[in-house]
């Protein structure tokens, strides 16, 4: 504890006041968090920033990651806030610039930069992305990353990012959720291990059904007033089930201390008993006709 000492002046006494200090260092931060060690120093990239990959964002952030670079060009709007870390204070502002300020404020040892780029669209003229190809500002802008991750749950999103990873040697990872939020996904995508790549995977879940889909409801999609694209339903308490299994298998992707893991996938469903969660695992089947097997 500190002691100041009030400056006197010719009204008042002297007087002391007692101020609090408190332990913000970051290794006092990382006490109680072993992942600390591991995200310390580590970037990852991570693209859409809604339901599933907000709170991705901010379990990144209290567990130490070292930087954060957030991707997603969409406004906080208010009818997806009710399965979105924050709320009434940022209506209107941009997603990532909301998660941005909220995680500066909040767990300042964690450096996050946001990007509201569209993936596949002409990049903006302004300054802050000048004119240049989408490849050239993509090279820039993932500079350095450790991780790439796909919380977009667009097709031609992961699509392009994992041939992305792939090419340059860099684990990617990806986690949606199913229509109805009856259940969800997360796979991880470790290049050179032999193992197939997201386009076997989408062939073995979708074409062959070697692995089964997680389930999903029929009528899982709404049109909300006001939108142009239809939404999914579902609960934030069960869609968070998909990021909190997202962030432990990034975390054991960056886990150096123990050997590398190998590519594979997390399927989650529900039980209809108490609504429990479970997920079962296995490998990435390698397809003989795709590409990656050349
Ligand atoms: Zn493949």
């Amino acid at each position: 504890q500190f002691f100041m000492l009030k400056r006197p002046n010719a009204k008042t006494k002297p007087s002391i006041h007692r101020i609090r200090a408190v332990r913000v260092g970051q290794s006092d931060l990382g006490a109680r968090v072993p992942a600390t060690s591991i995200l310390r120093g580590r970037t990852v990239a991570l693209f859409g920033c809604g339901a599933v990959g907000g709170p991705i964002a901010l379990e990144l952030a209290k567990a130490g990651i070292g930087e954060l670079r957030l991707f997603d060009p969409d406004i906080v709007d208010p009818g997806p806030t009710v399965r979105w870390p924050l709320g009434r204070s940022v209506y209107g502002q941009n997603k990532t610039g909301a998660l941005v300020r909220h995680i500066a404020a909040n767990w300042m040892h964690a450096n996050v930069v946001g990007h509201r780029m569209v993936i596949g669209a002409t990049p903006d003229a302004d300054d802050k992305y000048p004119k240049e190809g989408e490849i050239q500002l993509f090279e820039k802008l993932l500079d350095g990353v450790d991780v790439i991750f796909d919380a977009t749950a667009e097709v031609g999103v992961q699509h392009f990012l994992s041939d992305w990873a792939r090419a340059r040697g860099i684990p990617f990872i990806y986690a949606s959720a199913t229509p109805g939020a009856c259940g969800g996904i997360v796979a991880r995508f470790m290049p050179g291990d032999g193992q197939g790549c997201w386009r076997c995977l989408q062939h073995a879940l979708y074409t062959d059904k070697t692995i089964a889909e997680p389930p999903f409801a029929d009528n899982g999609e709404i049109l909300p007033p006001g939108c142009n694209h239809p939404t999914f339903t579902g609960a934030s308490f069960d869609l968070v089930e998909v990021s909190l299994q997202a962030v432990r298998v990034i975390v054991r992707a960056l886990d150096d201390r123990q050997p590398r893991p190998e590519s594979g996938y997390a399927i989650l469903s529900f039980d209809e008993g108490f609504g429990v969660p479970s997920w079962r695992t296995g490998s990435i089947p390698r397809n003989d006709e795709c590409s990656c097997t050349g």
